[in-house]
């Protein structure tokens, strides 16, 4: 009998088994040719997954947190301005990040399942001068995504940096990160990408590794410098041995594999396919009678749902009987709303048997938790809505 539940919050996922051998092979030296090829292989592979042809990719030891970190070290010099376009939690996370840095930061906010209207970005805009500005492309608090094509394009007009917080959504939601004119994305492994939690990788634009060109004042953090990472990447993207800091080798040989497997799947079909997981979830919670935090089906991500609990049903015994029935899920994480909702991840290699398995525990707990509803109603609405699309 296997004695572990199903993973299905958002993030860290189910990784492939492909995967996680890689990440079980013996460690290599940092400097042996395997590991030289592998390196430079994901960092090409990379370019593709972000659509970034011409970007400068860089992978780092350490969370999406560090990501963040890491784009704001380098890209604000003290008193810079900079525009935060805030959809829950994480925004708010970028914003700190910000200003530790020095920078003086708008934000633009937002009720939680909500998102900040384009006018009210543009009044911002016109209102002063921001170098960069800051958008959460899936918000994983709230499950909001934002129309990241819209909000850059208007960003372009102004000059502003646009800097994309893509840890919910790489690999997962559509991004065309050259075409929609944005300068940074970042993300983490342990989400779509389809990597045990442990690299931070970021996409740099050639507008934004201007910006760090021309800085007058020294980054205020020693690992997260570009001026040492940057070497490094080009060269092992040349096929050559170079040292920083020791990469994480086994999280590397892993990546190269998730990437090739992103690829293999090819791009526009992997992102359809998150639609179509995403809608047969919806469907289901729908079904159940439960509401949902984004307040518009346009502002829901793809790659997690946050389904509001029904009235009665207490969160903490809620997801303690989900997990007794094979599966574990998340609570809520946005503060003003914590209590009210949780979360469903499905992103990466999850298919329709894993959402079906997730919604017959979602109604075994709400059946244990007292709320009445006509039973199978939420498995049944996921498959008819997963077998249209999948
Ligand atoms: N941004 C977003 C949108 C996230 O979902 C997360 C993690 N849930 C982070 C940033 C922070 O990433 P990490 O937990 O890997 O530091």
């Amino acid at each position: 009998m296997k004695n572990r539940t199903l993973l299905m919050i958002p993030g860290p996922i189910e990784f492939e088994p492909t995967v996680l051998s890689a990440m079980g092979e013996p460690t290599t030296s940092h400097l042996a040719p395997e590991f030289i090829e592998a390196f430079g292989q994901a960092l090409q592979q990379m370019r593709q997954v972000f659509d970034s042809p011409s970007g400068q990719p860089l992978v780092l030891a350490g969370s999406g947190t560090l990501a963040m970190d890491c784009a704001g070290a380098n890209l604000v010099q003290p008193g810079d301005k900079a525009l935060v376009v805030d959809t829950g939690y994480f925004s708010e996370r970028f914003a700190t990040i910000l200003e530790r840095y020095g920078a003086q930061v708008t934000r633009i906010s937002s009720s939680p399942g909500s998102r900040p209207e384009l006018g009210l970005i543009k009044s911002a805009l016109e209102s002063d001068t921001y170098k960069l500005m800051t958008i959460t492309h899936v918000d994983t608090s709230t499950a909001v995504l934002t129309d990241v094509q819209q909000i850059a394009s208007l960003a372009k007009q102004y000059g502003v940096l646009v800097i994309v917080d893509g840890v919910c959504s790489v690999a997962g939601e559509e991004l065309h990160m050259e075409a929609w004119g944005v300068d940074l994305t970042l993300t983490a492994s342990q989400k779509a990408v389809g990597v045990p939690p442990g690299l931070a990788l970021l996409m740099i634009g050639a507008r934004a590794l201007e910006a760090f060109h021309n800085r007058t004042a020294p980054v205020l953090n020693y690992y997260a410098d570009w001026t040492n990472w940057l070497p490094i990447m080009q060269a092992y993207e040349a096929r050559k041995a170079s040292y920083f800091g020791t990469p994480a080798v086994n999280h590397i040989f892993a990546l190269n594999v998730s990437l090739g497997q992103i690829l293999a799947e090819g791009m526009s079909k992997r992102v359809a396919r998150h639609i179509a997981i995403s809608q047969a979830c919806k469907a289901g919670i729908e079904a159940l009678g439960m509401g949902q935090v984004p307040l518009k089906p346009e502002y829901a991500a793809h790659t997690l749902s946050a389904p509001r609990y029904p009235k009665g049903v207490n969160g903490a015994d809620f997801l303690n009987r989900v997990s007794q029935a094979g599966v574990t899920l998340a609570g809520g994480l946005h503060p003003a709303i914590r209590s009210e909702y949780f979360r469903i991840g499905h992103m990466g290699a999850v298919t329709l048997a894993d959402v079906l398995a997730t919604i017959s525990a979602i109604e075994s707990a709400l059946a244990g938790c007292g709320y009445t509803f006509t039973p199978g109603a939420g498995v049944a609405a996921t498959q008819v809505a997963g077998r249209a699309s999948l």
